[in-house]
Protein backbone atom coordinates (compact mmCIF):
# COMPACT_ATOMS: atom_id res chain seq x y z
CA UNK A 1 0.00 0.00 0.00
CA UNK A 2 1.45 3.44 -1.02
CA UNK A 3 2.28 5.69 2.02
CA UNK A 4 0.92 9.21 1.76
CA UNK A 5 3.92 10.64 1.09
CA UNK A 6 3.71 7.95 -2.21
CA UNK A 7 0.46 8.98 -3.21
CA UNK A 8 1.67 12.54 -3.80
CA UNK A 9 4.38 11.25 -5.44
CA UNK A 10 2.52 9.39 -7.67
CA UNK A 11 0.31 12.22 -8.56
CA UNK A 12 3.68 14.11 -9.29
CA UNK A 13 5.24 11.71 -11.69
CA UNK A 14 3.29 12.45 -15.61
CA UNK A 15 3.90 16.25 -15.07
CA UNK A 16 7.66 15.24 -13.68
CA UNK A 17 8.08 13.69 -16.99
CA UNK A 18 6.22 16.46 -18.93
CA UNK A 19 9.10 18.90 -17.47
CA UNK A 20 11.67 16.97 -18.75
CA UNK A 21 10.48 16.40 -21.95
CA UNK A 22 10.53 20.18 -22.10
CA UNK A 23 13.72 20.44 -20.85
CA UNK A 24 15.36 17.83 -23.78
CA UNK A 25 13.10 19.77 -26.27
CA UNK A 26 14.88 23.42 -25.63
CA UNK A 27 18.16 20.96 -26.52
CA UNK A 28 20.25 22.57 -23.51
CA UNK A 29 20.88 19.03 -22.21
CA UNK A 30 22.59 18.27 -26.09
CA UNK A 31 25.16 20.92 -25.62
CA UNK A 32 28.74 19.91 -24.44
CA UNK A 33 28.58 22.72 -22.01
CA UNK A 34 25.57 21.71 -20.20
CA UNK A 35 27.69 18.15 -20.06
CA UNK A 36 30.51 19.45 -19.01
CA UNK A 37 28.90 21.50 -16.30
CA UNK A 38 26.70 18.73 -15.23
CA UNK A 39 29.53 16.58 -14.64
CA UNK A 40 31.69 18.83 -13.14
CA UNK A 41 28.87 19.60 -10.97
CA UNK A 42 28.69 15.91 -10.23
CA UNK A 43 31.93 15.45 -8.94
CA UNK A 44 31.87 18.36 -6.96
CA UNK A 45 28.96 16.94 -4.89
CA UNK A 46 30.51 13.68 -4.55
CA UNK A 47 34.05 15.83 -3.62
CA UNK A 48 32.28 17.73 -1.05
CA UNK A 49 29.80 15.30 0.62
CA UNK A 50 32.21 12.33 1.10
CA UNK A 51 31.65 11.80 4.70
CA UNK A 52 27.70 12.68 4.85
CA UNK A 53 27.82 9.93 2.01
CA UNK A 54 29.88 7.58 3.90
CA UNK A 55 27.90 7.99 6.85
CA UNK A 56 24.44 7.78 5.56
CA UNK A 57 25.74 4.38 3.46
CA UNK A 58 26.93 2.99 7.04
CA UNK A 59 23.25 4.69 8.84
CA UNK A 60 21.76 2.34 6.31
CA UNK A 61 23.14 -0.41 5.25
CA UNK A 62 26.33 -0.57 7.84
CA UNK A 63 29.05 -0.93 5.44
CA UNK A 64 32.41 0.05 7.11
CA UNK A 65 33.76 3.50 6.06
CA UNK A 66 36.77 2.39 4.36
CA UNK A 67 34.82 0.07 2.12
CA UNK A 68 32.30 2.70 1.08
CA UNK A 69 35.15 4.98 0.33
CA UNK A 70 36.83 2.03 -2.03
CA UNK A 71 33.70 0.71 -3.87
CA UNK A 72 31.23 3.75 -3.64
CA UNK A 73 33.37 7.24 -3.45
CA UNK A 74 36.51 6.13 -4.96
CA UNK A 75 34.73 4.65 -8.35
CA UNK A 76 32.30 7.52 -8.56
CA UNK A 77 34.72 9.91 -8.64
CA UNK A 78 36.88 8.29 -10.64
CA UNK A 79 33.86 7.66 -13.38
CA UNK A 80 32.95 10.58 -13.41
CA UNK A 81 36.67 12.44 -13.75
CA UNK A 82 36.74 9.58 -16.96
CA UNK A 83 33.33 11.06 -18.59
CA UNK A 84 34.87 14.77 -17.72
CA UNK A 85 38.05 13.64 -19.70
CA UNK A 86 36.47 12.29 -22.58
CA UNK A 87 33.25 13.77 -23.15
CA UNK A 88 34.74 15.35 -25.96
CA UNK A 89 35.79 12.49 -27.51
CA UNK A 90 32.71 10.23 -26.61
CA UNK A 91 30.34 13.14 -28.58
CA UNK A 92 32.26 13.78 -31.86
CA UNK A 93 31.09 12.04 -34.73
CA UNK A 94 32.94 8.78 -36.13
CA UNK A 95 33.81 8.90 -39.69
CA UNK A 96 32.71 5.14 -41.60
CA UNK A 97 34.32 4.07 -44.76
CA UNK A 98 31.02 4.38 -47.62
CA UNK A 99 30.90 1.73 -50.47
CA UNK A 100 29.91 2.69 -54.05
CA UNK A 101 26.54 2.48 -53.71
CA UNK A 102 26.79 5.75 -51.94
CA UNK A 103 29.86 7.51 -53.87
CA UNK A 104 30.58 10.27 -54.05
CA UNK A 105 29.66 11.02 -50.23
CA UNK A 106 30.90 11.03 -46.32
CA UNK A 107 29.29 8.46 -44.26
CA UNK A 108 29.74 9.23 -40.17
CA UNK A 109 27.61 7.91 -36.92
CA UNK A 110 26.50 11.09 -34.91
CA UNK A 111 25.61 10.07 -31.27
CA UNK A 112 22.48 11.61 -29.86
CA UNK A 113 20.92 11.65 -26.72
CA UNK A 114 18.09 9.23 -26.38
CA UNK A 115 16.32 11.87 -24.55
CA UNK A 116 14.11 11.23 -20.66
CA UNK A 117 15.79 8.20 -18.85
CA UNK A 118 14.95 7.02 -15.70
CA UNK A 119 17.18 5.25 -13.50
CA UNK A 120 15.97 3.11 -10.89
CA UNK A 121 18.99 2.20 -8.57
CA UNK A 122 19.51 -0.96 -5.82
CA UNK A 123 19.89 -0.82 -1.97
CA UNK A 124 23.33 -2.55 -1.70
CA UNK A 125 25.32 0.26 -3.33
CA UNK A 126 23.19 2.45 -2.36
CA UNK A 127 25.19 5.68 -3.98
CA UNK A 128 27.09 4.37 -6.37
CA UNK A 129 24.78 2.61 -8.51
CA UNK A 130 22.61 5.43 -8.77
CA UNK A 131 25.39 7.70 -9.16
CA UNK A 132 27.07 6.19 -11.81
CA UNK A 133 24.32 5.49 -14.21
CA UNK A 134 23.53 8.94 -13.83
CA UNK A 135 27.11 10.17 -14.81
CA UNK A 136 26.65 8.53 -18.07
CA UNK A 137 23.02 9.53 -19.11
CA UNK A 138 24.04 13.44 -18.40
CA UNK A 139 27.13 12.78 -20.17
CA UNK A 140 25.28 11.66 -23.56
CA UNK A 141 22.80 15.02 -22.96
CA UNK A 142 19.62 13.13 -21.48
CA UNK A 143 17.47 14.38 -18.53
CA UNK A 144 16.96 11.90 -15.44
CA UNK A 145 14.76 10.55 -13.35
CA UNK A 146 16.42 8.99 -10.81
CA UNK A 147 14.77 6.41 -7.94
CA UNK A 148 16.99 5.03 -5.30
CA UNK A 149 16.79 2.31 -3.25
CA UNK A 150 13.88 2.67 -0.74
CA UNK A 151 15.84 0.04 1.13
CA UNK A 152 17.94 2.60 1.96
CA UNK A 153 16.06 5.58 2.54
CA UNK A 154 18.82 7.64 4.23
CA UNK A 155 20.99 7.26 1.28
CA UNK A 156 17.61 7.97 -0.68
CA UNK A 157 16.81 11.31 0.95
CA UNK A 158 20.73 12.79 0.71
CA UNK A 159 20.45 12.00 -3.01
CA UNK A 160 17.50 13.95 -2.94
CA UNK A 161 18.46 16.99 -1.32
CA UNK A 162 22.02 17.30 -3.12
CA UNK A 163 21.61 16.43 -6.30
CA UNK A 164 18.76 19.26 -6.61
CA UNK A 165 21.64 21.82 -5.21
CA UNK A 166 24.58 20.41 -7.94
CA UNK A 167 22.92 19.54 -10.69
CA UNK A 168 20.15 21.29 -13.35
CA UNK A 169 17.04 20.66 -11.99
CA UNK A 170 15.08 21.51 -15.34
CA UNK A 171 16.75 17.95 -16.33
CA UNK A 172 17.48 16.14 -13.60
CA UNK A 173 14.93 14.81 -10.91
CA UNK A 174 15.52 12.78 -7.83
CA UNK A 175 11.98 10.87 -6.60
CA UNK A 176 11.69 8.59 -4.17
CA UNK A 177 9.50 5.80 -2.56
CA UNK A 178 8.58 2.64 -3.24
CA UNK A 179 7.05 0.25 -5.43
CA UNK A 180 3.92 2.13 -5.89
CA UNK A 181 6.33 5.20 -7.10
CA UNK A 182 8.09 2.82 -9.37
CA UNK A 183 4.98 1.29 -10.76
CA UNK A 184 3.88 4.78 -11.29
CA UNK A 185 6.88 5.70 -13.17
CA UNK A 186 7.13 2.76 -15.50
CA UNK A 187 3.65 3.63 -16.28
CA UNK A 188 5.02 6.46 -18.27
CA UNK A 189 6.90 6.64 -21.63
CA UNK A 190 10.17 6.82 -21.25
CA UNK A 191 13.18 6.83 -23.90
CA UNK A 192 15.61 5.14 -21.81
CA UNK A 193 14.99 2.83 -19.05
CA UNK A 194 18.41 1.86 -16.85
CA UNK A 195 17.16 -0.50 -14.27
CA UNK A 196 19.45 -2.35 -11.38
CA UNK A 197 18.07 -5.00 -9.09
CA UNK A 198 16.79 -8.56 -9.28
CA UNK A 199 15.91 -10.49 -12.16
CA UNK A 200 12.29 -10.99 -11.22
CA UNK A 201 11.92 -7.05 -11.10
CA UNK A 202 13.61 -6.96 -14.07
CA UNK A 203 11.20 -8.87 -16.09
CA UNK A 204 8.47 -6.16 -14.37
CA UNK A 205 10.70 -3.52 -15.84
CA UNK A 206 11.12 -5.22 -19.35
CA UNK A 207 7.13 -5.82 -19.91
CA UNK A 208 6.88 -2.18 -19.01
CA UNK A 209 9.29 -0.95 -21.27
CA UNK A 210 7.49 -2.90 -24.36
CA UNK A 211 4.48 -1.08 -23.76
CA UNK A 212 6.22 2.18 -25.66
CA UNK A 213 8.93 0.12 -26.92
CA UNK A 214 11.61 1.67 -24.81
CA UNK A 215 15.22 0.60 -24.67
CA UNK A 216 16.61 -0.57 -21.37
CA UNK A 217 19.49 -1.59 -19.55
CA UNK A 218 19.23 -4.25 -17.45
CA UNK A 219 21.56 -4.70 -14.57
CA UNK A 220 20.61 -7.77 -13.00
CA UNK A 221 22.37 -10.42 -10.97
CA UNK A 222 22.09 -14.78 -10.45
CA UNK A 223 24.70 -16.90 -8.92
CA UNK A 224 28.34 -16.48 -10.22
CA UNK A 225 30.29 -19.14 -10.09
CA UNK A 226 34.39 -19.59 -9.27
CA UNK A 227 36.46 -22.48 -10.10
CA UNK A 228 39.68 -22.96 -8.82
CA UNK A 229 42.58 -25.42 -9.32
CA UNK A 230 45.68 -26.74 -8.05
CA UNK A 231 47.63 -25.12 -10.51
CA UNK A 232 47.41 -21.52 -8.47
CA UNK A 233 49.10 -20.18 -5.40
CA UNK A 234 46.30 -21.02 -2.75
CA UNK A 235 47.41 -18.38 -0.06
CA UNK A 236 46.69 -15.55 -2.91
CA UNK A 237 43.58 -16.81 -4.21
CA UNK A 238 42.05 -17.31 -0.52
CA UNK A 239 43.06 -13.14 -0.24
CA UNK A 240 41.45 -12.57 -2.91
CA UNK A 241 38.56 -14.64 -2.69
CA UNK A 242 37.65 -13.93 0.65
CA UNK A 243 38.12 -10.30 -0.09
CA UNK A 244 35.76 -10.36 -3.05
CA UNK A 245 32.92 -12.42 -0.79
CA UNK A 246 33.31 -10.85 2.59
CA UNK A 247 34.69 -7.50 1.78
CA UNK A 248 32.72 -6.28 -0.62
CA UNK A 249 29.34 -5.91 1.49
CA UNK A 250 29.65 -9.12 3.05
CA UNK A 251 28.70 -10.96 -0.17
CA UNK A 252 25.84 -8.84 -1.20
CA UNK A 253 27.30 -7.73 -4.47
CA UNK A 254 25.45 -8.70 -7.58
CA UNK A 255 29.07 -10.10 -8.78
CA UNK A 256 30.47 -11.62 -5.55
CA UNK A 257 31.58 -15.00 -5.59
CA UNK A 258 28.55 -17.04 -5.23
CA UNK A 259 29.86 -21.00 -5.36
CA UNK A 260 33.77 -22.15 -5.54
CA UNK A 261 33.95 -25.40 -7.67
CA UNK A 262 36.93 -26.84 -6.29
CA UNK A 263 38.99 -29.77 -7.94
CA UNK A 264 39.49 -32.69 -5.02
CA UNK A 265 42.91 -32.87 -4.56
CA UNK A 266 42.86 -29.04 -3.04
CA UNK A 267 39.64 -28.52 -1.47
CA UNK A 268 41.02 -29.38 2.37
CA UNK A 269 43.78 -27.18 1.99
CA UNK A 270 42.21 -24.36 0.09
CA UNK A 271 39.13 -24.45 2.94
CA UNK A 272 41.49 -24.32 5.96
CA UNK A 273 43.65 -21.46 3.85
CA UNK A 274 40.00 -19.81 3.26
CA UNK A 275 39.66 -20.43 7.09
CA UNK A 276 42.82 -18.79 7.74
CA UNK A 277 42.42 -15.72 5.67
CA UNK A 278 38.94 -14.89 7.62
CA UNK A 279 41.01 -14.97 10.68
CA UNK A 280 43.44 -12.62 9.29
CA UNK A 281 40.60 -10.58 7.99
CA UNK A 282 38.52 -10.17 11.45
CA UNK A 283 40.03 -12.28 13.81
CA UNK A 284 38.44 -15.17 15.66
CA UNK A 285 35.38 -13.41 16.45
CA UNK A 286 34.00 -11.82 13.14
CA UNK A 287 31.13 -10.04 14.51
CA UNK A 288 33.08 -7.90 16.53
CA UNK A 289 34.90 -6.91 13.75
CA UNK A 290 34.56 -3.22 12.32
CA UNK A 291 35.70 -4.27 8.83
CA UNK A 292 32.95 -6.74 8.49
CA UNK A 293 29.12 -4.93 6.91
CA UNK A 294 25.73 -6.81 8.28
CA UNK A 295 23.19 -7.55 6.67
CA UNK A 296 20.91 -4.92 4.83
CA UNK A 297 17.48 -5.74 7.26
CA UNK A 298 15.59 -8.31 8.75
CA UNK A 299 13.94 -9.60 5.61
CA UNK A 300 17.33 -10.50 4.05
CA UNK A 301 18.94 -11.46 7.35
CA UNK A 302 15.89 -14.23 7.89
CA UNK A 303 16.21 -14.99 4.25
CA UNK A 304 20.05 -16.25 4.31
CA UNK A 305 19.12 -17.83 8.16
CA UNK A 306 16.62 -19.82 6.43
CA UNK A 307 19.17 -20.85 3.72
CA UNK A 308 21.20 -22.04 6.51
CA UNK A 309 18.96 -23.85 8.37
CA UNK A 310 17.51 -26.56 5.81
CA UNK A 311 18.48 -29.26 6.83
CA UNK A 312 20.51 -30.53 4.08
CA UNK A 313 22.67 -27.09 4.00
CA UNK A 314 23.13 -26.97 8.02
CA UNK A 315 25.12 -30.27 8.56
CA UNK A 316 27.40 -29.38 5.54
CA UNK A 317 28.59 -26.38 7.45
CA UNK A 318 32.06 -26.50 7.94
CA UNK A 319 32.90 -23.02 9.13
CA UNK A 320 30.52 -20.00 10.73
CA UNK A 321 27.25 -20.48 10.65
CA UNK A 322 26.50 -17.96 13.61
CA UNK A 323 23.42 -15.77 13.44
CA UNK A 324 22.78 -12.67 15.26
CA UNK A 325 19.25 -11.48 14.80
CA UNK A 326 19.81 -8.23 16.84
CA UNK A 327 22.91 -7.12 15.40
CA UNK A 328 21.63 -8.66 11.53
CA UNK A 329 25.09 -10.35 11.67
CA UNK A 330 25.67 -13.48 10.07
CA UNK A 331 29.48 -14.82 10.07
CA UNK A 332 31.67 -15.80 7.17
CA UNK A 333 30.18 -19.35 6.36
CA UNK A 334 31.31 -22.04 4.18
CA UNK A 335 29.35 -25.21 3.08
CA UNK A 336 31.56 -27.52 1.94
CA UNK A 337 29.74 -30.38 -0.79
CA UNK A 338 25.81 -29.70 -0.32
CA UNK A 339 23.71 -31.06 -2.69
CA UNK A 340 23.00 -29.15 -6.06
CA UNK A 341 19.02 -29.59 -5.51
CA UNK A 342 19.23 -27.43 -1.82
CA UNK A 343 17.81 -23.92 -1.47
CA UNK A 344 21.45 -22.54 -1.20
CA UNK A 345 22.46 -23.60 -4.54
CA UNK A 346 19.12 -22.40 -6.63
CA UNK A 347 18.58 -18.79 -5.90
CA UNK A 348 21.44 -16.22 -5.51
CA UNK A 349 22.85 -16.35 -2.16
CA UNK A 350 23.56 -12.45 -1.73
CA UNK A 351 25.15 -12.53 1.29
CA UNK A 352 28.51 -14.02 3.40
CA UNK A 353 27.87 -17.69 3.02
CA UNK A 354 30.17 -19.87 0.32
CA UNK A 355 29.11 -22.98 -1.03
CA UNK A 356 32.10 -25.05 -1.67
CA UNK A 357 31.38 -27.66 -4.70
CA UNK A 358 34.16 -30.41 -5.16
CA UNK A 359 34.99 -31.41 -8.62
CA UNK A 360 36.77 -34.02 -10.29
CA UNK A 361 37.92 -32.18 -13.75
CA UNK A 362 37.37 -28.53 -15.51
CA UNK A 363 34.33 -30.36 -17.27
CA UNK A 364 32.49 -31.32 -14.30
CA UNK A 365 32.64 -27.92 -13.13
CA UNK A 366 31.30 -26.27 -16.33
CA UNK A 367 28.66 -29.24 -16.33
CA UNK A 368 27.81 -27.64 -12.82
CA UNK A 369 27.77 -24.13 -14.51
CA UNK A 370 25.97 -24.29 -17.19
CA UNK A 371 23.20 -26.19 -15.13
CA UNK A 372 22.42 -22.38 -13.93
CA UNK A 373 21.59 -19.10 -16.12
CA UNK A 374 24.29 -17.44 -17.74
CA UNK A 375 26.08 -15.41 -14.82
CA UNK A 376 27.05 -11.89 -14.65
CA UNK A 377 30.48 -12.91 -13.54
CA UNK A 378 32.38 -15.89 -13.98
CA UNK A 379 36.04 -16.60 -12.09
CA UNK A 380 38.70 -18.76 -13.09
CA UNK A 381 41.51 -19.02 -10.74
CA UNK A 382 43.99 -21.32 -12.87
CA UNK A 383 47.69 -20.85 -14.34
CA UNK A 384 46.69 -23.05 -16.97
CA UNK A 385 46.27 -21.47 -20.47
CA UNK A 386 44.33 -24.57 -21.86
CA UNK A 387 41.64 -24.75 -18.45
CA UNK A 388 41.46 -20.66 -18.81
CA UNK A 389 40.56 -21.03 -22.47
CA UNK A 390 38.30 -24.18 -21.93
CA UNK A 391 36.11 -21.99 -19.30
CA UNK A 392 36.44 -18.62 -21.12
CA UNK A 393 34.81 -20.06 -24.67
CA UNK A 394 32.26 -22.71 -22.71
CA UNK A 395 30.79 -20.63 -20.47
CA UNK A 396 28.68 -17.34 -21.32
CA UNK A 397 29.19 -15.03 -18.84
CA UNK A 398 28.35 -10.75 -18.46
CA UNK A 399 32.18 -10.53 -17.24
CA UNK A 400 34.85 -12.54 -16.16
CA UNK A 401 37.99 -12.34 -14.04
CA UNK A 402 41.13 -14.07 -13.82
CA UNK A 403 42.63 -15.04 -10.49
CA UNK A 404 40.89 -12.33 -9.19
CA UNK A 405 37.46 -11.69 -8.12
CA UNK A 406 35.17 -8.43 -8.44
CA UNK A 407 37.69 -5.91 -10.00
CA UNK A 408 36.96 -6.19 -13.26
CA UNK A 409 34.15 -3.86 -11.94
CA UNK A 410 36.54 -1.00 -11.71
CA UNK A 411 37.86 -1.18 -15.11
CA UNK A 412 36.08 1.40 -16.95
CA UNK A 413 37.63 0.32 -20.92
CA UNK A 414 35.51 -2.92 -19.93
CA UNK A 415 31.81 -3.27 -20.26
CA UNK A 416 29.92 -3.82 -17.43
CA UNK A 417 26.52 -5.91 -17.75
CA UNK A 418 25.08 -9.53 -17.82
CA UNK A 419 23.59 -12.24 -20.58
CA UNK A 420 20.34 -14.20 -20.49
CA UNK A 421 19.36 -13.82 -16.83
CA UNK A 422 22.09 -11.68 -15.47
CA UNK A 423 20.93 -9.00 -17.84
CA UNK A 424 21.06 -7.08 -21.11
CA UNK A 425 23.00 -4.18 -22.05
CA UNK A 426 25.97 -2.43 -20.20
CA UNK A 427 27.66 0.39 -18.92
CA UNK A 428 30.74 2.20 -17.13
CA UNK A 429 33.49 4.33 -19.07
CA UNK A 430 32.40 5.58 -22.46
CA UNK A 431 29.72 2.06 -22.83
CA UNK A 432 27.98 4.42 -20.28
CA UNK A 433 28.14 7.07 -22.89
CA UNK A 434 26.51 4.33 -25.72
CA UNK A 435 23.83 2.95 -22.78
CA UNK A 436 22.11 6.69 -23.04
CA UNK A 437 22.77 7.43 -26.90
CA UNK A 438 21.62 6.74 -30.33
CA UNK A 439 24.24 5.81 -32.90
CA UNK A 440 22.93 8.17 -35.41
CA UNK A 441 23.79 6.83 -39.17
CA UNK A 442 24.49 10.09 -41.38
CA UNK A 443 24.95 9.99 -44.87
CA UNK A 444 26.21 13.52 -46.19
CA UNK A 445 26.14 14.00 -50.44
CA UNK A 446 26.98 16.82 -52.74
CA UNK A 447 24.78 17.72 -55.73
CA UNK A 448 27.07 16.13 -58.15
CA UNK A 449 28.74 13.09 -59.37
CA UNK A 450 25.49 10.64 -59.12
CA UNK A 451 26.77 6.83 -60.57
CA UNK A 452 24.38 6.54 -63.21
CA UNK A 453 23.78 2.80 -62.95
CA UNK A 454 21.63 2.92 -60.07
CA UNK A 455 18.77 4.55 -62.14
CA UNK A 456 16.63 3.74 -64.51
CA UNK A 457 16.44 2.26 -67.09
CA UNK A 458 18.49 -0.31 -66.37
CA UNK A 459 20.13 -0.55 -69.46
CA UNK A 460 22.35 -3.57 -70.58
CA UNK A 461 25.14 -0.94 -70.32
CA UNK A 462 24.66 -0.45 -66.43
CA UNK A 463 23.59 -3.90 -65.35
CA UNK A 464 27.29 -4.67 -66.70
CA UNK A 465 28.75 -2.34 -64.13
P1 LIG B 1 15.33 -4.98 -6.23
O1 LIG B 1 15.08 -5.42 -7.62
O2 LIG B 1 14.51 -5.51 -5.14
O3 LIG B 1 15.23 -3.38 -6.11
C1 LIG B 1 15.84 -2.51 -7.03
C2 LIG B 1 14.85 -1.44 -7.37
O4 LIG B 1 13.65 -2.02 -7.88
C3 LIG B 1 14.45 -0.56 -6.19
O5 LIG B 1 14.63 0.80 -6.54
C4 LIG B 1 13.01 -0.92 -5.95
O6 LIG B 1 12.24 0.20 -5.57
C5 LIG B 1 12.52 -1.45 -7.27
N1 LIG B 1 11.49 -2.48 -7.07
C6 LIG B 1 11.50 -3.47 -6.14
N2 LIG B 1 10.39 -4.24 -6.27
C7 LIG B 1 9.68 -3.74 -7.31
C8 LIG B 1 8.45 -4.10 -7.95
N3 LIG B 1 7.72 -5.14 -7.52
N4 LIG B 1 8.01 -3.36 -8.98
C9 LIG B 1 8.75 -2.33 -9.43
N5 LIG B 1 9.92 -1.93 -8.86
C10 LIG B 1 10.38 -2.62 -7.82
O7 LIG B 1 16.86 -5.28 -6.05
P2 LIG B 1 17.69 -5.15 -4.75
O8 LIG B 1 17.17 -6.12 -3.72
O9 LIG B 1 17.79 -3.72 -4.37
O10 LIG B 1 19.13 -5.66 -5.24
C11 LIG B 1 19.49 -7.01 -5.24
C12 LIG B 1 19.52 -7.61 -6.62
O11 LIG B 1 20.10 -6.71 -7.53
C13 LIG B 1 20.38 -8.85 -6.69
O12 LIG B 1 19.77 -9.79 -7.52
C14 LIG B 1 21.68 -8.36 -7.30
O13 LIG B 1 22.43 -9.35 -7.93
C15 LIG B 1 21.17 -7.31 -8.24
N6 LIG B 1 22.18 -6.30 -8.46
C16 LIG B 1 22.72 -6.22 -9.70
C17 LIG B 1 23.73 -5.30 -9.96
C18 LIG B 1 24.37 -5.18 -11.30
O14 LIG B 1 25.10 -4.21 -11.50
N7 LIG B 1 24.14 -6.09 -12.22
C19 LIG B 1 24.15 -4.45 -8.93
C20 LIG B 1 23.54 -4.56 -7.70
C21 LIG B 1 22.56 -5.47 -7.46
Amino acid sequence: MASEDEETTVAAVPQIVKDLQRTVRSGITRTAEWRMQQLRAILKLVQENEERIIQVIAQDIGKPAHEAFLTEIFVATASCKLAIKELKKWMAPQKVPITLIAFPGTAEVIPEPLGVALIISPWNFPFLLAIDPVIGALAAGCAVVLKPSEITPTVSSLLAELIPQYLDTDAIQVVEGGVPVVTALLEQKWDKIFYTGCPRVGRIVMAAAAKHLTPVTLELGGKCPLYIDNSVDLKVSAMRICQGKWGVNVGQACISPDYLLVEEDIVSKLVETIKATIVQFFGEDPSTSADLGRIVNEFHFQRLKGLLDDPRTAERIVYGGQCDKKSLSIAPTLVLDVPLDTPIMSEEIFGPILPIITVKGVEKAMDVILEFPKPLALYIFTTRKAVEEQLLTGISAGGVGINETISHFGVPGLPFGGVGESGMGAYHGKHSFDAFSHKKGVLHKGMGGDLPAKFPPYTDAKKSL
